[in-house]
């Protein structure tokens, strides 16, 4: 970006294409520019043409409708920037699936052209009503989606920040303990040398080689003893490190199912919507009260049974009627099921294959022995 002081020099001779007027005249001129067609004005014509609602452009041969709220001031020198870079983030916007919403690594680079094919389309004025369709239609049948993928990027991008800052507040940290170290090991030496001569001067003659090689002997143990503790230190801030970048790993998104239908996008992932769980039944699928050959009626016509009915001193022992039926019904179709010849042929056939293996066994037994 260019210097605060480049821009004013190169605004100076500038001139409002509108009003005629320079910044030479009139040095708090600012200039500004509308999205919709670029074209630069300064902010008083801004002020009074736009005020009192839309209206046209004022530029020669430019018949755009321009809203007051949407002139802003200009981030790139090159107008043509400006636009591409506008077109970009507005596409982005858009057309902001991730990378794991894809089947593979080939689709998603696949996808990455076709948007910045989209993008180029619109920056070079390329099928221009039919891009913008698309990316209306694909707006709108993925609304679902482009909000978690903007809601997923605007947190990492949060959460970005937030380590960035961290690891300032780390890294200030470790030099401001580095400045320390320095700084204390500095004096020690200053300490150790004032040390080493007071004792040299104060000792006799023959001391001299021997306190030189003490006083040199007890600084470096000092200077590894304090390596070993910054060793230390650096250890345990790396393993600090690696544990932060495990924790704040990407995470993965869901989408919506709609985004095949418009085709715009092709590879995505299909998403399975897990089935319905369905109730839980204890009996699994077998059904109590179903009978095979019969179904229980509420009642069958008896006099003798009537009569029981009706009589209040056995309904008053809870003898349930209901329960009869069942019973007797079951009792009476007990047999049906059975098919006594098939049994017994199967019984049979058995009988002949057991005692075969048995025989084979024991025969294998008594080779053994
Ligand atoms: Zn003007
Ligand atoms: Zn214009």
């Amino acid at each position: 970006m260019a210097s605060k002081e480049g821009t004013d020099r190169r605004d100076d001779d500038e001139v409002c294409p509108v009003c005629k007027s320079s910044r030479y005249l009139n040095p708090n001129m600012r200039f500004l520019i509308n999205p919709e067609c670029y074209h630069k004005m300064c902010e008083s014509c801004v002020d009074r043409i736009f005020s009192s609602g839309p209206s046209s452009c004022p530029v020669a041969g430019c018949r755009k409708t321009l809203r007051k709220n949407r002139f802003r001031k200009q981030t790139f020198e090159d107008i043509g920037v400006e636009r591409e870079v506008d077109i970009r983030r507005r596409v982005m916007h858009i057309l902001n699936r991730r990378e794991e919403e894809f089947d593979s690594k080939r689709n998603y680079d696949d996808f990455l052209e076709q948007r910045e094919e989209i993008i180029a389309n619109l920056v070079l004025r390329i099928d221009v009503a039919k891009t913008e369709a698309q990316l209306q239609q694909y707006a709108q049948e993925n609304m679902q989606s482009i909000r978690n993928n903007q809601a997923l990027e605007e947190q990492e991008a949060t959460s970005f920040q937030a380590r960035m800052t961290l690891e300032q507040e780390e890294a200030q940290r470790r030099r401001q303990i580095a400045r320390q170290e320095y700084e204390s090991e500095r004096r020690e030496l200053h300490a150790g040398r004032e040390d080493f001569l007071s004792r040299l001067a104060s000792g006799t003659a023959a001391d001299a080689s021997a306190i030189a090689k003490e006083g040199h002997k007890v600084l470096l143990k000092k200077s590894s003893a304090r390596r070993s503790e910054e060793d230390r230190i650096r250890q345990k801030q790396a393993a600090l490190r690696g544990s932060e970048t495990k924790r704040t790993g990407t995470p993965l998104t869901t989408a919506d199912t709609a985004g095949t239908s418009s085709g715009l996008i092709k590879g995505l992932r299909k998403i399975k919507t897990p089935e319905p769980e369905k109730p839980y039944d204890p009996f699994m699928g077998l059904v109590p009260e179903k009978r095979d050959y019969y179904t229980l009626q509420q009642s069958y016509p008896s006099a003798y049974l009537d009569n029981l009915q009706k009589n209040t001193q056995v309904s008053a022992g809870g003898y349930n009627l209901q329960e009869y039926y069942s019973r007797t019904l079951l009792e009476a179709f007990a047999g049906l099921g059975c098919f006594v010849e098939e049994e017994v042929s199967r019984r049979e056939a058995e009988k002949v294959s057991k005692p075969t293996a048995t025989e084979g066994a024991a025969m294998a037994a008594v080779k053994e022995n």
